[in-house]
């Protein structure tokens, strides 16, 4: 799908250091395709919830799953409005100054309303956020069947609106800082898979598939994952 702009409004724009603001889908949509796992909130008798979870994106659709007895899952499947966050850290920011110390990120602010979906479109949305942990997994796993199909639900979050902030770079420090004897600069973060372990309960000798090697192939995903 071709970038465009979210309105930027007093909802999602970004008032604290606004450089580092994006609205547009590629920027946007680039960092939740870094990843898999989000922090949804809502709220519910006037007290906030926030609920780590894992998420699979399609066009202007995320989708989320869980137990069907989810409180959250259930709440949010009235339409209520939920703030949805993605946060990806690139590098520990070491300045001279406590001050001026800081983080590379790139992380998302998504504002939007979910609905719960079933049929074709549950499993849609089900393929999705495996795919987005695991590519390939879909089709190498056994597919749900219908009891565990009824334990899930499956919603779909519509993006109303969304902002993206990015911070890259060396430290920023005040001008006088900059002779002091004090090393400064960025601590690069890395994440990625290690050696995948065989399940000992396996009973029979298989071949990696064709999802891990990828995963674990330093090449193919080497932007994959991040904090
Ligand atoms: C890994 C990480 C660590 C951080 N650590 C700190 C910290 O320790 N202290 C600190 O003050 N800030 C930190 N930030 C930045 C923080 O997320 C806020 O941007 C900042 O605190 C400004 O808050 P505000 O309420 O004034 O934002 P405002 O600029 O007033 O926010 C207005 C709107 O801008 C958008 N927005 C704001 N922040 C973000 C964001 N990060 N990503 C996407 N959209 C955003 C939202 O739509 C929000 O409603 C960190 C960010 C990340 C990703």
């Amino acid at each position: 799908m071709a970038d465009r702009i979210f309105p930027k409004s007093a909802q999602n724009t970004v008032t604290r250091l606004p450089k580092r603001g994006h609205y547009d889908t590629d920027t946007i949509f680039g960092i939740l395709d870094n990843h898999f796992l989000c922090h949804v909130s809502t709220v519910h008798d006037g007290q906030p919830y926030v609920i780590p979870t894992a998420y699979g994106r399609d066009g202007d659709t995320l989708y989320l799953h869980g137990s069907s007895k989810s409180r959250m899952l259930e709440w949010l499947a009235d339409g209520r409005p939920l703030c949805l966050v993605v946060t990806l850290l690139d590098s520990l920011v070491l300045a001279r100054s406590v001050f001026h110390s800081s983080m590379n990120y790139r992380s998302v602010v998504i504002y939007g309303h979910a609905r719960r979906v079933e049929g074709d479109e549950k499993m849609h949305g089900l393929l999705r956020i495996t795919e987005q942990i695991i590519a390939g997994r879909w089709a190498e796993a056994r597919s749900p069947n219908d009891l565990e199909l009824k334990a899930t639900a499956v919603l779909a979050v519509t993006i109303d609106t969304a902002s993206a902030k990015v911070r890259t770079g060396p430290p920023a420090d005040d001008p006088e800082d900059y002779a002091l004897p004090i090393w400064a600069g960025v601590l690069p973060v890395r994440q990625g898979y290690d050696e995948p372990v065989p399940d000992p309960a396996m009973t029979q000798s298989l071949p990696l598939p064709q999802s891990v090697v990828q995963q674990t192939n330093p090449d193919t995903h080497a932007d994959r994952i991040s904090l």
